[in-house]
C-alpha cells in the first residue's frame, strides 16, 4: 500500500468548483482502485489548519459526464485516505418556486432516476443491505446549512433532490411528474455518490446550488445561457466562502451513525467470501469480514 497523507474531510467539487482558495496543497495523488482511477488527481492539503482532500467530480476542465463518472473509484479512493466526512458541491435545477436561483439548498432526501451506474461496492460475492432511509448525514447537513445562514446566503435546510441520468435535461412532462412526486430539486450526480459514501461508512452532505428553474417554470424559455452561467459563477464563489467557514466546524464533529452503517448490513456467510473479494473490500469493510 503506497503512503498517502491522511485527511478527515473531503470536498467533492461540482460544476465550476475545480479548486479552493486558501487551500495549501501538500500532495497531489494519482490513486488507483479496484474500480479504476477517480475522476482526477486528489489533492490533499490544509484549509485553515484542517487536513482536507479535494476531488473535482467531473475532472479538471469538466471532462467526465454524469453517466461516465467513476463514482466507486472516487469514494473508494477517498476512503483509503482516511476520509470520514464528505461535503459534496453540486449545481441543481429547482422544481419549486421558493428555491430560487443562487439559493443554497441542503437536501435531506433523494429520488433515484439514474439507470446506467454501478451503485454498490457489495457485488462479486459479498451482499450487504445498508439503511438508506435518511440518505444524508444529519450532522454534516446541519453544519452546511448553518454555514449558509451565517454568511447571509439564502439557505434552505431540507428538500428532496431528484437525481436523473442525463446528460440531457428533463422533458416538461418529466419535470411536472417530479414536482408531483414531491421533488424540490433536480440534479445528476448525488447518486450513487451518497449511497456509496454510506456503504463506505462516511458522513455525506450536499451543498446544492440552484442555477435555474427546470423546464416546468413558465419563464423557463426566457432563461439564457448567460443567466445560468452568471448564477453558476455566483454559486461557486459563495460555496468557497461557506467551505472556508465550515471546515473547522466539520473537523470538530464526533462519531456519527454513518461510521457504523455496515455493522449489521453484510449478510453473506463469511466462510463463503473469496480472498479476491476480501482484498477488494478491505478498505471499505475489512473489519467486518473476519
Ligand atoms: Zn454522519
Amino acid at each position: 500500500m503506497p503512503y498517502h497523507p491522511q485527511a478527515d474531510i473531503a470536498i467533492i467539487g461540482g460544476s465550476g468548483l475545480y479548486e479552493i482558495q486558501g487551500f495549501t496543497e501538500s500532495a497531489v495523488l494519482d490513486i488507483d482502485t479496484p474500480y479504476g482511477k477517480p475522476s482526477d488527481y486528489i489533492t490533499v492539503g490544509d484549509l485553515l489548519g484542517v487536513p482536507v482532500a479535494f476531488l473535482p467530480r467531473h475532472g479538471l476542465g469538466h471532462r467526465v459526464s454524469p453517466t461516465e463518472l467513476p463514482f466507486r473509484a472516487n469514494i473508494y479512493a477517498l476512503k483509503t485516505l482516511g476520509i470520514r466526512r464528505i461535503v459534496s458541491v453540486s449545481a441543481v435545477g429547482s422544481l419549486q418556486a421558493r428555491f430560487a436561483p443562487q439559493h443554497l439548498v441542503v437536501p435531506d432526501q433523494l429520488i433515484d432516476r439514474t439507470r446506467f451506474r454501478d451503485s454498490t461496492f457489495f457485488d462479486g460475492g459479498v451482499v450487504a443491505h445498508i439503511s438508506f432511509a435518511e440518505p444524508f448525514c444529519a450532522g454534516v447537513s446541519k453544519v452546511i446549512a448553518e454555514g449558509g445562514d451565517g454568511q447571509g446566503i439564502p439557505t434552505h435546510s431540507g428538500g428532496t433532490l431528484v437525481v436523473m441520468e442525463g446528460p440531457a435535461f428533463s422533458t416538461k412532462a418529466e419535470s411536472e411528474m417530479y414536482r408531483a412526486w414531491g421533488g424540490d430539486l433536480i440534479g445528476m450526480t448525488a447518486l450513487p455518490e451518497a449511497k456509496l459514501a454510506r456503504e463506505a461508512e462516511m458522513c455525506y452532505g450536499t451543498m446544492a446550488w440552484v442555477t435555474d428553474y427546470d423546464c416546468w417554470h413558465p419563464d423557463h424559455d426566457a432563461v439564457t445561457v448567460d443567466m445560468v452561467v452568471e448564477n453558476l459563477i455566483a454559486n461557486v464563489a459563495n460555496s468557497r466562502i461557506i467551505l472556508r467557514h465550515i471546515v473547522p466546524t466539520l473537523a470538530e464533529l464526533g462519531e456519527c451513525a454513518c461510521h457504523s452503517a455496515l455493522a449489521n448490513a453484510i449478510i453473506t456467510n463469511r466462510s463463503h467470501i473469496s480472498d479476491e473479494a476480501r482484498r477488494r473490500l478491505n478498505p471499505i469493510a475489512g473489519k467486518y469480514l473476519d
